[in-house]
């Protein structure tokens, strides 16, 4: 029988029909920060209160995954934003952008010494040596078109990308330089998988030519040079963009509901890559029912999620119960599944 992260291993492989509940995007909640005894905002910088907490959403959640760090905020801050660092129930933010124009930015080549960088190093480590090969890590790196929107401001990186987008081609190689560096960084550390978060693609924000023209050979440079499987997130609606997503060689995507549908984004990306999400976080599991949680859970795992998990990350005020749920609702459909595995 396979252990989870031989099992996530085969899911995004594409060589098993087996479901699975991770939470590769933020896991920690106000429940699990009291069952911890680890709270935000300082397990943001201390990499043994970064780890425990991580681990939580698994020891207390039942969750079979770890996934460091909790916010997305990481990498701008290494290379020059000022970020504020939240309050228990609210993540670390970018205050302003670093850069005022693109051609003043600045990425460095070395990653390991800059901001909490060391922290997420040490917490993959420490979560390599306790948690070994049995319990998945997922790493994540944020994607070029957020980081370049938190390096020089989100609105201007958008009107440059549908007016000048030439513009931007020497700033989004610099930071998909750094992207890699970064991932293959926290990858030696121990990290099994990487999850490419990029909010600022979304659907919402960006129109389905540039990203077919600009974006996606990003996404394809990024994938190529990372040595382990990988998960790429969109926020919002991405409909526009689904049917280019095979095209990335990401294994897998993880994407939002209720803006995407599981049949649609099955629809159309087809085989091609396994499907992770897409329940609600700020709405659904933050303020349903168990009842209501098992029954979503079990139609996004019949239509067709691969690994369930929330749209974009537990809400800190998510109820463990809530979590609970959408495990043993994944125990249930694979009890009820008989064909061989
Ligand atoms: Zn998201």
């Amino acid at each position: 029988m396979r252990n989870d992260v031989e099992r996530v291993e085969a899911i995004l492989g594409r060589r098993t029909g087996e479901k699975t509940c991770s939470s590769p995007l933020q896991t920690a909640t106000l429940e699990l920060m009291g069952l911890a005894d680890t709270y935000w905002p300082q397990a943001h910088s201390d990499p043994e209160m970064m780890a425990r907490l991580s681990a939580a959403a698994y020891e207390f959640g039942g969750i079979p995954s770890l996934r460091v760090p909790f916010d997305i905020c990481v990498e701008a801050e290494a290379i020059g934003c000022e970020v504020r660092m939240g309050r228990a129930d609210t993540p670390p933010s970018i205050m302003n952008p670093a850069f005022t124009e693109f051609d003043e930015l600045k990425i460095p080549n070395l990653v390991e010494e800059r901001g909490r960088i060391p922290t997420l190093l040490r917490a993959t480590k420490l979560l390599n040596g306790r948690y070994g090969s049995s319990i998945p890590i997922f790493t994540m790196i944020v994607g070029p078109m957020t980081l370049l929107g938190f390096l020089v401001g989100i609105e201007k990186t958008l009107y440059t990308l549908s007016t000048q987008p030439q513009a931007l081609e020497n700033a989004l190689d610099a930071i998909a330089r750094f992207n890699v560096d970064y991932a293959n960084a926290l990858l030696d550390e121990g990290g099994d998988f990487v999850l490419v978060a990029d909010p600022v693609a979304s659907g919402d924000l960006v129109a389905a030519e540039h990203f077919a023209r600009y974006v996606l050979p990003l996404y394809q440079r990024i994938r190529r040079q990372l040595r382990v499987r990988a998960i790429l997130h969109i926020c919002g609606n991405t409909n526009p963009f689904l049917r280019y997503l095979p095209e990335t060689g990401f294994e897998a995507f993880s994407f939002h509901g209720p803006e995407v549908e599981v049949k649609v984004a099955r629809r159309i990306i087809g085989d091609r890559m396994a499907l992770v999400g897409n329940l609600p976080n700020a709405t659904l599991l933050r303020y349903s029912t168990p009842a209501v949680i098992r029954a979503r859970s079990l139609k996004a795992l019949q239509d067709g999620v691969d690994i369930l998990a929330p749209a974009c990350g537990f809400h800190p005020h998510t109820p463990l119960a809530n979590m609970k749920a959408m495990v043993r609702a994944v125990e249930k459909y694979e009890s009820t599944v008989d064909s061989p595995r």
